[in-house]
């Protein structure tokens, strides 16, 4: 069903995953389908918005925007509070860049990678790769969810896979051209309302074999399904928060904003919904 010039990210992939009619409607066809996803779409847009201000407070200091001219900057008193917690833990990275940054450090937020798997092409927008080139290279992604899913939810996740894979398939231009290893890779969350608790996940070659093949099969499966047998989702949970909802005969009503911004277990709802789209990929 895919076009030949179809990049999967990690969005379009998780969509799949959740509900194959999603993903049909959504990355496919691109249809826009004006329904509010939550019950408190103010709530639900206000954090939207101070998650994309957060990401790109980071953005910037990363960028060598001094600490605090971002500092006087912000106005929301939440995104102040987040700012101060990501400070308060920068020090404790192992890049830290505010006190003694090891030698050819080079730290490139929003990085941008594709490449190709099989015949598919595939992209990851990483919030921070921090390249030690030779050495380590560490993915961080920021997370302003209120909970924290348990670890082994994180690990199968697409999020996960794909990023850590695509580093290891494709990062050669932040390793002066040699390929990197996949022992030489790792990949945190860090949730910035628990600053002190950051999942980490380190990457290995049994690992990259197996998700090169996983992330393959699951491509060439979607690949060759026909528009009419994209399936609609069996799990309402999905529907609740969805912008197709009446599309797909599943409601009206949408879900309740307390429920998504509140529980662990839906916190991969909320990490998919559509503010997090990438945007245009960058090839190396
Ligand atoms: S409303 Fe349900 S079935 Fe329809 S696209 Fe959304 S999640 Fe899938």
């Amino acid at each position: 069903m895919t076009t030949p010039d179809f990049t999967f990210s990690q969005h379009s992939i998780q969509d799949f995953l959740d509900c194959q009619r999603r993903f049909l409607l959504r990355h496919v066809l691109r249809l826009a389908w004006p329904a509010a996803e939550t019950d408190d779409q103010a709530a639900y847009e206000l954090h939207q918005e101070q998650g994309q201000a957060f990401h790109r407070c980071l953005q910037q200091y990363f960028s060598g925007i001094p600490e605090e001219a971002i500092t006087s900057s912000i106005t929301d008193e939440l995104l102040a509070g987040w700012w101060r917690n990501f400070l308060g833990e920068a020090r404790g990275f192992p890049w830290n860049i505010a006190g003694n940054p090891p030698p050819g450090l080079m730290l490139l937020p929003e990085f941008t990678l594709t490449a190709h798997l099989g015949d598919h092409r595939v992209s990851a927008k990483y919030d921070l790769v921090a390249a030690l080139p030779g050495e380590h290279f560490w993915i961080y992604d920021w997370k302003t969810s209120r909970s924290i899913p348990p670890r082994e939810k994180l690990e199968p996740r697409v999020q996960t896979r794909l990023y850590s894979w695509l580093l290891a398939a494709a990062g050669s231009g932040l390793n002066a051209g040699t390929d990197i290893t996949p022992d030489q890779i790792s990949m945190t969350y860090w949730y910035v309302q628990h600053p002190a608790r950051p999942i980490s996940f380190a990457y290995s070659s049994e690992q990259f074999t197996s998700d090169r093949q996983q992330l393959g099969d699951l491509l060439d499966y979607i690949a060759g399904i026909p528009e009419a047998d994209f399936r609609l989702t069996d799990d309402p949970v999905q529907c609740r928060f969805c912008t197709y909802r009446s599309y797909c005969e599943r409601g009206f009503a949408p879900g309740v904003w307390s429920d998504l911004s509140g529980e662990s277990d839906l916190s991969s709802v909320l990490d998919n919904l559509p503010e997090w789209e990438d945007s245009s990929p960058l090839e190396l």
